[in-house]
């Protein structure tokens, strides 16, 4: 399986955390049970094959058994009869036996050699004449047939002595009537002729076989030359030592013909010997081996063919799952650019269209994030820079910034503020206490810290502007101070704190004093020397009228005029700095329009054309309140200006409306007019618009008027069309 990362192409081990690791073990766990039970029964059948062929073979057994029993007890019947004749006929010759027993032995082909014994167990007669003599008293079958044991008994397979042959012996026990033992019949068997006891047809390389009680092979059909060696060899098979104690054993060995065999032995009753019958293994286990293995090759096939098909299938899944994995690796490493096209299973191209998807969602968002993050970064650029722009205009304006915070303790006092208060101000608070400090209105009367900017923008939110107040600090400084102060409030709009701005005005207060006692020297000590050349030039112009000196009176009037002009702006002067400074006291009273000014034109016609002047007032004009000297000031400025600036033969004209709670009173005239760009700066101090400068005046006439109309908490503003004339309306409340 590969895996690539890097570009770099690697084998990825396979593990059970893999895809083909998890079909292999599926595999394997699907196998492994199947393997099983084929084995099981292959095995099973191996067995159940492997044990019918030894009952078959055990039967086999039984039935040679059976047949070499069969034969062993008619071979005794045949010697009772050679006893009974040899009872009946006690006077029987030596020749009359062996006569009698050489037609025996013709007549059963099996007999060898024939022998008569007697009870003491000497050979008495034989049909080997050179064993004659000889005695069998020691030979267990002797033994247990003399002694009455048993009728008959059979010997273990011995070499006959005078033919060297594999040969074993029958002894049966002759007896009288009065059961006396009379002799021994022996008869010898050749082994080799007992093939006419298995005459049933014999399965293929099947062997029969007849082994004597010492475990040597005495008879074995097929016939084979065997050795005496040989004969004994069977002894080395174990299971043979369990037959030969009388069980009937089954087994497998390795037969003289070096063939693997499947044994079976039985007993044959009574004698000792066993009977056997074995078949190749070969024969009858290998068509159930061969089927065994047919099926193992088909089920390794099988196996192989599953294991072969996962890995196709597991090559068919890896291949876009590999191609999916190393895109969304790259996508990982930021390629957001990149796209992947799988072809395969239903599921993973739905799967790589899903993460196409994804990737354009992701490259949309990286771009939108890249943005505000850039975005962000400009603002904390900015912000840091206004950070670092306040910090210094807090460290270097030239007033005093208190911060504090809910609780109204100072937490920011910039080194303004520690200048104009002290050291000591650091540890205050806006409820205080204030340690050392005394605070007064600007009258001398105690001012409650409750009452403070900070204090009222912490309890009640409030915005204060230029409250002035007076504190005593603790080193004994007198300050008066400007404060404005407004809350702090957090994003859910609670009052987390308030800030005050503080300034020093105490240089404005001695200023302003130092002002007022200008303005006090200005008018009465400038006032006193012109009252004095106006008096004596009125006397002087009295003088003249009464003597009617030529030319004399137009002097005095230039003087008088003169004297009247450098009054009027005396007044001006002293009117603008004191109205500038605020100190102007004004008498509000209910003032009737129409009433007042029929008064003070008749009171202006001596120094006023006014003749020129018109009234046009409405009926029902409501009363205003207005201070009646500074009204005057203000009718008087304007009309001057009127009739200053127009043609003499024009007239001018006073009107008024009420306007919601308030009274508009407008003076028209039909003079030069005044230019939009003039218009604008008209009442500020010291203003002469261009056309007008070469007509007496300084500029301050509408200044002090503007100021006074503001005095009364109204407005004043022109209207004007150059060459045509102007309106300058102003506004009064109404009483
Ligand atoms: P001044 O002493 O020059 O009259 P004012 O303050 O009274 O000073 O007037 C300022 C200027 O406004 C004047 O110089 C003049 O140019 C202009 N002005 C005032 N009233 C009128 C008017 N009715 N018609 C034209 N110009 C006027």
């Amino acid at each position: 399986m590969l895996d690539t990362k890097e570009g770099v192409v690697n084998r990825r081990r396979l593990t059970i955390y893999t895809i083909p690791g998890i079909l292999c073990l599926l595999l394997v766990i699907v196998l492994i049970p199947a393997v099983l039970v084929h084995l099981t029964r292959g095995y099973r059948d191996f067995q159940q094959k492997r044990q019918e062929a030894l009952q078959a073979n055990l039967g086999g057994a039984r039935a040679v058994a059976i047949a070499f029993q069969t034969y062993l007890r008619d071979n005794a019947r045949m010697q009772e009869v050679l006893g009974e004749a040899i009872r009946r006929t006690p006077g029987r010759s030596q020749y009359d036996l062996d006569e009698l027993y050489t037609h025996l032995v013709r007549t059963n082909s099996t007999w060898q050699d024939w022998h008569w014994v007697s009870p003491e167990g000497h050979i008495l007669s034989s049909s080997q004449p050179a064993i004659i003599g000889r005695s069998i008293v020691d030979e267990p079958y002797f033994q247990s047939v003399a002694n009455g044991k048993s009728d008959w008994a059979i010997s273990g397979l011995y070499r006959d002595p005078v033919t060297d042959e594999p040969i074993f012996t029958v002894a049966t026990n002759i007896r009288d009537d009065r059961n006396r033992l009379l002799g021994v019949s022996l008869v010898s068997v050749d082994p080799l002729q007992l093939d006419m006891l298995f005459t049933r047809r014999r399965p293929p390389g099947t062997v029969y076989m007849l082994i004597d009680r010492n475990g040597t092979l005495a008879y074995r059909q097929p016939h084979r030359t065997l050795t005496w060696q040989q004969r004994k060899l069977l002894t080395r098979w174990p299971f043979l030592a369990v037959a030969l104690r009388g069980e009937e054993v089954t087994g497998s060995a390795q037969g003289m013909d070096s063939v693997q065999r499947i044994f079976a032995m039985s007993p044959v009753e009574s004698t000792g010997w066993i009977a056997a019958v074995s078949s190749p293994e070969q024969a009858t286990m290998g068509p159930v081996r061969r089927d065994f293995i047919r099926d193992i090759v088909f089920f390794l096939l099988l196996s192989g063919t599953a294991f072969t098909l996962a890995l196709i299938v597991t090559r068919h899944l890896t291949g876009p799952l590999n191609r999916l994995c190393q895109f969304t690796r790259h996508v990982a490493n930021g390629e957001l650019d990149r796209r992947v096209s799988v072809t395969g299973p239903v599921e993973l191209t739905e799967l790589a269209a899903a993460l196409n998807r994804m990737t354009v969602d992701l490259q949309e968002r990286t771009t939108q994030l890249e943005w505000e993050r850039a975005r962000a970064g400009e603002l904390a650029t900015q912000e840091s820079r206004y950070a670092e722009t306040l910090r210094v205009l807090i460290q270097t304006v030239p007033a005093g910034i208190i911060q504090c915070d809910r609780e109204g303790n100072f937490v920011l006092l910039n080194p303004m503020a520690v200048e104009m208060l002290g050291e000591e101000a650091k540890g205050g608070n806006a409820f205080g206490p204030m340690e050392g400090f005394e605070f007064f209105t600007a009258d001398g009367a105690p001012f409650p810290l409750r009452d403070m900017p900070l204090s009222r923008a912490l309890t009640e939110g409030a915005v204060i502007r230029d409250l002035e107040l007076c504190v005593r600090c603790p080193d004994g400084r007198e300050v008066i101070l400007l404060s404005s102060s407004g809350p702090l409030c957090d994003t859910a709009g609670n009052i987390s704190g308030a800030v005050a701005v503080v300034q020093d005005i105490t240089p404005l207060h001695q200023l302003q004093e130092e002002r007022e006692l200008f303005i006090h020297t200005i008018s009465h000590d400038l006032r006193t020397p012109l009252t004095i050349i106006q008096g004596h030039t009125q006397m002087l112009a009295d003088l003249l009228t009464e003597t009617t000196v030529d030319g004399g009176m137009t002097s005095v009037d230039a003087i008088m005029r003169a004297a009247s002009r450098i009054n009027v702006m005396i007044r001006d002067l002293v009117d603008s700095a004191r109205l500038a400074g605020h100190t102007m006291e004004l008498h509000a009273e209910t003032v009737e329009i129409r009433a007042y000014l029929e008064n003070l034109l008749q009171r202006a016609a001596a120094g006023m054309e006014v003749s020129r002047i018109r009234l046009e007032l409405p009926d029902a004009l409501p009363p205003v309140r207005a201070d009646y000297d500074r009204l005057e000031r203000i009718i008087m400025n304007l009309l001057s200006n009127a009739l200053k600036y127009s043609p003499p033969e024009e007239p001018v004209t006073i009107s008024a409306h009420q306007e919601e709670d308030s009274v508009v009173i407008s003076i028209t005239d039909r003079g030069i007019g005044i230019s939009p760009e003039d218009l604008t700066n008209l009442f500020e101090r010291f203003y002469r618009a261009h056309g007008a400068r070469e007509i007496e005046g300084i500029g301050l006439g509408l200044y002090i008027t503007r100021l006074l109309v503001e005095a009364h908490g109204g407005r004043i503003w022109a209207e004007s069309t150059p060459g045509e004339g102007s309106t300058f309306s102003f506004i009064l409340p109404m009483a």
